[in-house]
């Protein structure tokens, strides 16, 4: 919602509806007893923004709504040029008799994902890895100013769906495979609208809980497909997250494209209309999707039998019916028929306009430029960094190769460790998304190169071509290319593709332990592969803040990451998730961290204090009845650690021989404090001591590091 005044039409001046002191409820009966049938049909349509042939057609047709929606091209305009686009527009709006303002609705569902320069934020699915709602909460805030920015006054965001088959094309835009994860995110409707409801703060903007019902459910995985489930199942799978958005006082339900055992939501009056707006108490309205009408009748294109089905089902706004005008016409014919009753037409306009009061559009209809300034901020840069470590799985780290010593020889590989249209995936810049250079962000090379302490020690080949054996470690970050809906779902393989494949045998090749970082929208079926590599990170789609990869692979960050999604060990066992008892290849919930066991602390900028090593064990040597291992120690802070104790469970292994530290042990604990002679590490620098112990080396947990620095 905007801040600028805009002088209303002489004649609606006065009129009580025009009353910002009067209830909401009040002022929509003064409005409606107004309008006139064409003004209210108008209000219930939504045109897209460029199939609008003349900006007039706003005032001429009534158009209470326009969005942009998935764009074909990478976006090249910036919030200014995005505020003076729907200023023009809003100002066409007002100049109507009633002056009613129009509202704008984009798909800003990981940041102003189509405003070059935004913040980018983790895809849902890494939000989800986070299980961090409060986090959550917040990006939609920091989302909110910046869509706020371009004068925008609605986001197509959340997707609330539970996605529960990998091959579906949408499965990155889901926080996750169960409801009680999605639920837990559906904080970020307060994020977005603010914490009393649409219009509750300066940058409120409409929300929308998306896509109403049963949208990652469908069979196969298939986009827009049938969800066949048992309506005891529909409601247990997919509602909770609904009725929790509804509880926070969503603005806005998205209806699904899919079907509910053969039945297509868009016109299906018992879920719209008796369980979401009578049994949940939704007083939002409902938003078809895409054409959504066009689908009723499984032709293309609609009569006016689908026009009444959608409004007689409980939609209230049509998204780009095709073409506004032919809409227009039909809804108008279907009511003066008496096959729409008008009681319809004027509850869809009453639930649309009380969003349009209370987000505060007839007072401020034009955009507050005052947040064109927060787009792509600092702060918000800051906001979805902490995002990107929070959402990073640790999934596998052999020998504790992982975190990387600053002061090492890396080499970097793979098609996305400098790509930020990579790292950010659909939605972004455009509908599918694009490889390269899309807009401004941090690869996760450049997170690498920012981390180290000589850069110079950092090589990049994209193919891996190059690396010989003199390198510490190497990175390779592989994975999928951007999509969106419709060319996302994958029915056959869910392998890495043959160059991901061919830069990995390039690497192993070498002897050099392989790190890897896995970009993608959801699990990959990488079973066969994993042996070959020490290290797996699941980066999911980290956005335009990727260099954020690196505070978790030098140890800046110890992981907290959970699975919020069962990893398949085979496609073959697709669908799989929680529930199902297959045995998956790493659990829902599953996550590593550098110190198993003890408490990590989620802030980077902590206290060198109180945070100042970690440890990891590395087996070196083997042998029936006994092992040789390496402990390193490592101070990720940014002073000089002046002692340091690692501790960790013996089990029945007793250690016959130390170097480099000071032993003891008791109660099966065996503790190593920092030796005389090594007793202070650099900042980013490490220790090493091994140790000869006898019994198995096999889950040898690695040592929780405790550090004191004093003066
Ligand atoms: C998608 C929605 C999106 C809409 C507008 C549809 O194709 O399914 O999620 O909000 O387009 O872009």
């Amino acid at each position: 919602t905007g801040a600028t005044n805009a002088q209303p039409p002489a004649e609606a001046a006065a009129a009580d509806y025009r009353d910002s002191t009067a209830a909401v409820d009040d002022r929509v009966d003064d409005l409606l007893a107004r309008m006139t049938l064409d003004d209210k049909i108008g209000q219930m349509t939504q045109a897209d923004r460029d199939a609008i042939l003349t900006q007039s057609d706003v005032a001429t047709y009534r158009l209470g709504s326009i969005l942009s929606g998935g764009d074909g091209t990478v976006s090249p305009n910036n919030a200014q040029t995005w505020a003076d686009t729907y200023d023009n527009l809003q100002r066409q709006a007002l100049s109507t008799p009633l002056g009613i303002p129009m509202i704008y609705g984009i798909d800003a569902v990981h940041g102003a994902n189509a405003v070059r320069g935004a913040t980018i934020y983790p895809h849902n699915i890494g939000l989800g890895a986070t299980r961090d709602p409060e986090l959550v909460e917040r990006i939609g805030g920091a989302v909110a100013e910046e869509v706020s920015g371009t004068g925008i006054d609605w986001t197509f965001a959340p997707c609330l769906c539970v996605a529960r088959n990998d091959r579906w094309g949408r499965t990155y835009e889901s926080f996750g495979e169960t409801p009680e994860l999605v639920t837990s995110m559906a904080t970020i409707v307060d994020g977005f609208q603010g914490t009393g409801g649409p219009g509750s703060k300066p940058s409120s903007v409409l929300a929308t809980a998306k896509h109403y019902i049963g949208d990652g459910g469908t069979t196969n995985g298939t986009d827009q497909g049938n969800t066949q489930l048992t309506e005891a199942e529909l409601r247990a799978y997919h509602l909770p997250p609904f009725k929790e958005a509804v509880e926070r006082g969503v603005g806005s339900v998205m209806v699904s494209f899919s079907s509910w055992n053969g039945a297509k939501l868009h016109g299906h009056k018992y879920l719209l209309t008796d369980v979401l707006k009578g049994e949940l108490g939704f007083d939002g309205f409902v938003v078809s999707d895409w054409a959504g009408i066009d689908q009723l009748d499984g032709r293309t294109g609609f009569t006016g039998a689908e026009v009444s089905q959608a409004i007689n089902a409980g939609l209230d706004m049509i998204m780009v019916p095709n073409d506004y005008k032919t809409f227009i016409g039909l809804l108008r014919d279907e009511v003066n028929a008496g096959r729409i009753p008008m009681s319809r037409i004027d509850d869809a306009n009453r639930r649309i306009l009380t969003k349009k009061f209370e987000l505060g559009l007839f007072e401020h209809p034009l955009t507050d430029r005052s947040y064109t300034g927060t787009v792509g901020s600092a702060a918000h840069r800051d906001l979805a960094r902490q995002a990107v470590r929070e959402s990073q799985v640790l999934l596998k780290n052999d020998g504790g190769v992982l975190p990387l010593a600053k002061s090492g020889k890396l080499f970097v590989a793979g098609k996305s460790a400098d790509d930020i249209g990579n790292q950010s995936g659909g939605w972004t810049m455009s509908w599918q998304g694009h490889s390269g250079d899309i807009t401004p962000g941090t690869t996760v090379l450049e997170g690498i190169r920012a981390a180290v302490t000589d850069p110079s020690r950092v090589t990049f080949d994209r193919y891996g071509n190059g690396i010989d054996g003199s390198y510490t470690a190497a990175v390779a970050v592989v994975g999928e290319t951007p999509y969106a809906e419709g060319r996302g779902d994958r029915t056959g393989a869910m392998g890495l593709d043959t160059e991901d494949l061919q830069t990995l045998t390039r690497l192993r090749a070498s002897g050099v332990p392989v790190v890897v970082v896995l970009v993608s929208g959801r699990p990959l079926d990488i079973a066969a592969q994993l042996p070959d590599w020490p290290a797996l990170v699941a980066a999911w789609l980290p956005g335009t803040e990727g260099g954020g990869v690196s505070d978790v692979l030098f140890g800046d960050y110890r992981p907290t990451g959970k699975l919020p999604m069962t990893w398949m060990r085979s496609v073959s066992q697709q669908p799989i998730n929680v529930a199902d008892g297959k045995d998956p290849l790493f659990e829902y919930g599953y996550g590593l961290t550098y110190d198993a066991g003890t408490d990590p602390d989620p802030d980077p900028d902590r206290d060198p204090g109180d945070e100042s090593c970690t440890a990891t064990t590395k087996v070196v040597n083997a042998w029936s009845g006994g092992f040789q291992a390496e402990v390193t120690v490592r101070n990720p802070g940014t002073v000089q650690l002046t002692g340091w104790e690692a501790a960790w469970d013996l089990g029945s292994r007793t250690i016959t021989n130390l170097w480099n530290g000071q032993l003891t042990t008791s109660g099966g604990r065996a503790t190593v404090r920092n030796s005389p002679w090594n007793g202070t590490v650099p900042p980013g620098g490490t220790v090493t001591f091994g140790y000869t112990a006898n019994g198995s080396a096999d889950n040898l947990p690695p040592p929780a590091c405790t550090g004191a620095t004093t003066p």
